[in-house]
């Protein structure tokens, strides 16, 4: 299993209580945990040319992380839409926390993606709902993270194909932090928790719903579709 985790890699720039939070970058930590013997992981960032990924590396790749905030802009149309084919011919898509507003997600969505959203250093309860998934697997009723910033609903996606997680923040909100797609032959999986400043990829059970998504997320040997003009299987049908 070949992984890349793409980061925007702006905060740890420039912000010193992310840097360190996260000293080898959000993608760094992220790389660390989903390396196994069966998982090769490499990363790939927004500053780098083709922001690290070129039509080489996606080609490789069998699931992609990604994790953006700030810079969503900056990102290139042109590698949005190969990120985007790639996903359609089956590879595996993570998004991320705040990446729920990257060009992809919402590429993807087809929707907004907005949400509502709140930093109080305040806890959140993130509550297994479908507890039989494979993204679940180790996952008790529920855990909480000591700190995590607040998503709440309305979040404008669309449906769901799967629910896995929904949070509980402090003020009363509840968000849906775990939900699964499918686009063409590729699986997506959005996470919510993630924020910056706070240590949620240092959690057992983050990383634990990582891991798992990452398994959930790899490609099938399923083949992509011929589209386009297509000649008559049967005889009878020329010279009509
Ligand atoms: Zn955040």
């Amino acid at each position: 299993m070949k992984v890349t985790v793409w980061n925007e890699y702006r905060h740890e720039k420039i912000d010193e209580a992310v840097n360190e939070m996260y000293p080898a970058g959000i993608h760094g930590q992220l790389a660390k945990f989903i390396a196994d013997e069966e998982t090769v992981v490499q990363t790939a960032t927004l500053d780098e040319a083709e922001h690290g990924l070129s039509s080489e590396v996606l080609a490789e790749t069998d699931v992609l992380l990604w994790w953006g905030h700030v810079a969503h802009e900056e990102v290139a149309d042109e590698i949005v839409e190969r990120v985007y084919q790639r996903v359609l011919e089956g590879m595996g898509l993570i998004v991320l926390h705040s990446g729920h507003f990257s060009k992809i997600f919402k590429k993807l969505m087809g929707t907004s993606c907005d949400l509502k959203w709140r930093e109080d250093e305040k806890h959140c309860r993130v509550w297994n709902i479908n507890p039989g998934h494979p993204i679940a697997t180790g996952i008790e009723d529920y855990f909480e993270l000591e700190k995590e910033e607040m998503y709440g609903e309305h979040f404008d996606i669309p449906q769901p194909d799967e629910l896995i997680f929904v949070s509980w923040f402090p003020g009363g909100e509840v968000f849906r932090s775990g939900c699964t797609y499918r686009r063409g032959n590729g699986k997506i999986f959005y996470f919510q928790p993630g924020h910056e400043t706070y240590p949620s990829y240092y959690d057992e059970n983050v990383q634990k719903i990582i891991k798992n998504a990452v398994k959930w997320c790899a490609p099938t040997k399923a083949s992509y579709p011929k589209y386009g003009h297509f000649q008559a299987l049967e005889k009878n049908l020329e010279g009509r």
